[in-house]
């Protein structure tokens, strides 16, 4: 029998956005957590992350402090056209807000005011750098500011895989490590979804790629003067250029805590490639880059030609919604469990809800014999939403059709972005157990609380039951 405060021993495979935000989670708890993490820093690109209304109320229900990851609010969305003749990039001087998206097809749909998200969200969609994220994340797993005693991280460990029965991790090295509970947030190639199952697909090749960099902005407004919109004070919302196909520009500040204001490009083509024995992410030559939008307009060829001589390319994969995420004494959760298009800008948003929902489903006090019914619940409640946020993000991305319906939907964006972590997780009534077969004693509510699932399904499962 454990006593009532006693923590968990638990490992988390993966120091990225997921991991470092369920380490952080757990340690409020009280529990003891060690994370593993593949990279010998442990430090992320200077690119940019957007992170819709939900995923802000999900950082401040984290303890997250909004300021610290210098977000730029979006506050409307601009499109222009490839060939250059809308000017949108050109003429924008006279809007308010900042941020060009290129999109798909020659008509490009009008602007998309966004100024109606704090009265429908609570929240503007915003976007920040993602050392920005990063870093309050950590402060948060490793900070000194909380009780409970700051999480471990072990660098440049590899983790080959687990044994979900005993609560084992294998390193690359050789060791194998033993604890209560094993969190697979190893990105989107885990290692620990293959152990919980190894017939789960993994994420299928799309045939389309991305060019992602930054261009800082004292260059920009050096280079191409006649930028003007980015020489405004007030940099908020993207901008999308569009062409035909699959080739997009999306373009917009962050403000990156090393850099100062910087542009993020992320530039979209079709792979020719075949993907199935490419890597997934390479360093190419600009030039590669500028070849595929030779035919965009001057301007557009000007500003991809500020990109820096290499530039990384990364194929754009996602998960089908994939079942179980837990087995035993592990799960998965982020782009482990769920990695999906970013077109939604929801990945990193609902990592942070799968790292919250744990926290509540594991006080301290938690018996260890509970952890795998505990597990299953934590599947059962994340699932419906996300899987169909998931779908969504799928849909949206590969059907010409559909795409950018969700910048225009309020009906779609609703029951994503106008999610509130914190009343959802209020609404789960759990029923109180013990350690139940291992002849542990019935507990009242007032005592620690052990999760066998919730006796009403949470609002929001309902909601995705009909997206
Ligand atoms: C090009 C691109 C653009 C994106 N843009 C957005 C966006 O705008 N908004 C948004 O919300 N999301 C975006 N995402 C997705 C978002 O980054 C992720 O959903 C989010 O960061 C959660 O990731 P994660 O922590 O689960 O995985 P990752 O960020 O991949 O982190 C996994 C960590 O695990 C480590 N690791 C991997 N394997 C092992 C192993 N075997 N052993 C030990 N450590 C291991 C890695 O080194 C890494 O630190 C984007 C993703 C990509 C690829």
């Amino acid at each position: 029998m454990t006593s009532s405060n006693d923590p968990l021993r638990v490992a988390v495979v993966g120091g990225g956005v997921a991991g470092l935000a369920v380490a952080a989670a757990l340690r409020q708890q009280g529990h003891i957590v060690e994370i593993f993490e593949a990279s010998d820093t442990n430090n992320e690109p200077g690119f940019g992350v957007t992170i819709p209304p939900n995923g802000i109320k999900a950082l401040e229900a984290l303890q997250g402090q909004r300021e610290n990851i210098l977000p730029i609010e979006w506050k409307q969305v601009q499109f222009g056209l490839h060939s250059g003749s809308s000017d949108l990039v050109c003429c924008i001087d006279n809007e308010k807000y900042q941020a060009v998206f290129v999109h798909r097809g020659d008509k490009p749909p009008d602007s998309f005011n966004m100024e109606y998200y704090p009265s429908a969200f609570g929240q503007y969609w915003v976007v920040c750098s993602r050392i920005g994220l990063h870093s309050e994340l950590k402060r948060l797993a490793f900070g000194e500011q909380h009780e409970h005693p700051p999480c471990i991280i072990h660098l440049s460990c590899f983790t080959l895989s687990c044994d979900p029965e005993q609560g084992t991790i294998t390193l690359k090295d050789g060791q194998k490590l033993q604890f209560d509970l094993v969190i697979g947030a190893d990105g989107i190639k885990s290692r620990i979804r293959q152990s919980i199952n190894p017939t789960l697909p993994g994420p299928s090749a799309t045939g389309i790629c991305v060019f992602r960099f930054t261009i800082g902005k004292h260059r920009l407004l050096e280079c191409l003067p006649e930028f003007e919109w980015i020489k405004k004070d007030e940099l908020a919302g993207p901008r999308i250029l569009l062409a035909g196909g699959s080739r997009n520009i999306f373009m917009y500040a962050i403000n990156c805590p090393e850099r100062g204001e910087v542009f993020n490009l992320t530039v979209m083509c079709e792979d020719k490639r075949d993907q199935a024995i490419s890597k997934w992410r390479v360093d190419v030559p600009r030039e590669t880059m500028l070849a595929l939008f030779h035919d965009f307009d001057t301007k557009w060829q000007k500003l991809l030609n500020l990109a820096p001589p290499i530039v990384s390319l990364w194929q754009l994969r996602a998960l089908e919604p994939i079942q179980p995420w837990a087995r035993r004494k592990a799960c998965i959760l982020g782009d482990a469990a769920h990695a999906m298009f970013q077109i939604l800008g929801q990945g990193a948003a609902q990592s942070l809800e799968d790292a919250l929902l744990l926290r509540t489903l594991l006080p301290l006090g938690t018996p260890r014999s509970a952890i795998p019914e505990i597990l299953k619940c934590f599947e059962e409640i994340r699932q419906p939403r996300v899987h169909s946020i998931q779908k969504l993000s799928i849909e949206q991305m590969l059907s010409p059709v559909k795409n950018s319906d969700y910048l225009r939907s309020l009906e779609l964006q609703t029951p994503i972005m106008g999610y509130d972590v914190v009343n959802e997780l209020s609404l789960c009534q759990f029923s109180s157990i013990s350690e139940g077969k291992e002849g542990g004693e019935m507990v009242s509510p007032a005592s620690p609380p052990v999760v066998s699932g919730p006796k009403k399904p949470c609002s929001a499962s309902k909601v995705y039951e009909e997206l």
